[in-house]
């Protein structure tokens, strides 16, 4: 692992650059890149402890207990377009040191990446015959499933229900990472300064085709107008990434899928009474899809901009008159991926963040699950299944453990039969 990580620093800009093809932004297409190169150097330095030989005592005192970690064959991953490199290796490098080998199919919607990496995997002895990257659609997916010994799955949530179904059918395990709509709560004391900046960043990075972007924002009541100037007149001064990606900060949507659910939502909402104050449209530009960061006012939970994920720019703002009133719209869906509080009290925020039912609240700050990775956590409701592809417990995924449980002394055990 560490050969190849030499092996990728001597080819970052051909990667950067064909993920830039793909995906028509600079900044995130290094931040993957980075990603990758951080993890190998993260897993390598925690994965020889954390594989390392235990002996115990038992209750017995003359039966002593080891244990065996026996990796899972082969594991299967299955990965989205929002962030191609970066979540094609993000569970294959933990798997990998564990002692596994890996077979990835990543998303055929931003292939281009595959073929260099590729190359850069054949030229390290030890690594190439346990690792392959498998090209296609949904079908291969689907077929992935039928081979591995183990599944980790990162989608959406309607794949990822067929890939649990057919995983179970196999008994194999599936570790399922799906889709969000995240909340954050603003209550009345926090910093609207820093409130703003760090949910703009959270709700528009990567021109929001994030998993874990805020997707609703609730404001106590007596600081929404003042947020709402905030939050728009720094949405206004972000730029589109065209004609060139050093343009701007706001790259086209990745996936011609998502126009039309973004379309659909802001429609909808607005036919129910929501006012857009900046941004709001679709735009093609040179056959790109392009949206500017939108924030939505009026809005309520009957619009399906505040129920369904929109995987979009957009940041519809809603008040709240009470803390429980504030809970209560938060855990108002079926998704429960992450979220963010912000107060100037940490422990008010820490209080309100232990109601929201998801599996990582960031505090006075956005998707901090982005660059902190060793906090264990675990999806809520229909945001995945399994164990967290955070911390340590990452790795112990791919490990079996079998247990040698050792007589230490020459003697008859109590239960055994009296002949
Ligand atoms: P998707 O479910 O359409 O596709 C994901 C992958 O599954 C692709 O590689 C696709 O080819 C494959 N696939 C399709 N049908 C399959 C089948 N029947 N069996 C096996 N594999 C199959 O999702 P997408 O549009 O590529 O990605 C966007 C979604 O991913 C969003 O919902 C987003 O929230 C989610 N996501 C989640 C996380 C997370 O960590 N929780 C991270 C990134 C993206």
């Amino acid at each position: 692992m560490q050969g190849w990580k030499q092996i990728l620093l001597s080819h970052k800009d051909e990667l950067i650059n064909i993920l830039v093809t793909d995906t028509g932004r600079l900044w995130e297409s290094r931040v993957e890149f980075d990603g990758v190169i951080s993890t190998i150097t993260r897993w390598c330095q925690l994965a020889p402890e954390l594989m390392s030989p235990e002996e115990k005592t038992t209750a017995i005192p003359y039966i002593r207990l080891k244990h065996q970690l026996v990796p899972y064959s082969l594991v299967g991953i299955i990965s989205p377009w929002n962030f191609p490199l970066l979540l094609s290796l993000f569970d294959a490098i933990p798997a990998l040191l564990a002692g596994c080998a890996v077979a990835i199919k990543p998303s055929e919607i931003t292939p281009r990446f595959i073929q260099p990496l590729v190359e850069t995997i054949a030229s390290v002895p030890g690594l190439r015959d346990v690792l392959a990257y498998v090209e296609g659609g949904g079908d291969i997916g689907a077929a992935i499933v039928e081979k591995v010994d183990l599944i980790c799955f990162t989608g959406s949530i309607a794949t990822g229900k067929k890939v649990a179904a057919a995983a179970a059918k196999r008994l194999i395990p599936a570790f399922l990472e799906l889709g969000g709509k995240d909340p954050a709560i603003v209550l009345a004391s926090a910093d609207l300064e820093l409130a703003t900046s760090a949910l703009l960043w959270g709700s528009v990075s990567n021109t929001g085709q994030v998993c874990k972007s805020i997707e609703r924002i609730y404001l106590a009541q007596s600081i929404f107008a003042n947020f709402v100037e905030k939050l728009v007149e720094k949405a206004k001064g972000l730029q589109l990434a065209y004609p060139s990606v050093e343009s701007g900060q706001i790259g086209p949507l990745i996936a011609e899928k998502q126009a039309a659910i973004i379309t659909e939502q802001l429609e909808e909402a607005v036919c129910k009474g929501a006012i857009i104050h900046c941004g709001g449209e679709v735009e093609e530009l040179d056959g790109g899809l392009w949206c500017r960061p939108t924030v939505l006012t009026q809005v309520n939970h009957s619009m399906k901009v505040m129920r369904e994920e929109t995987f979009g720019p957009i940041m519809p703002v809603m008040p709240f008159a009470t803390i429980e009133e504030a809970v209560n719209l938060a855990n108002d869906t079926i998704y429960g991926l992450s979220g963010a509080v912000f107060s100037a009290e940490q422990a008010e925020a820490l209080e309100v963040a232990s109601r929201i039912e998801a599996g990582a609240i960031s505090i006075n700050d956005a998707m901090l699950t982005s660059f902190v990775h060793e906090g264990e956590k675990n999806s809520f409701k229909e945001s995945g299944l399994g164990g967290s592809r955070m911390g340590p417990a990452s790795l112990k995924r791919f490990l079996r453990k079998k247990a040698f449980l050792v007589k230490t002394e020459s003697l008859r055990d109590p239960w055994w039969f009296n002949v």
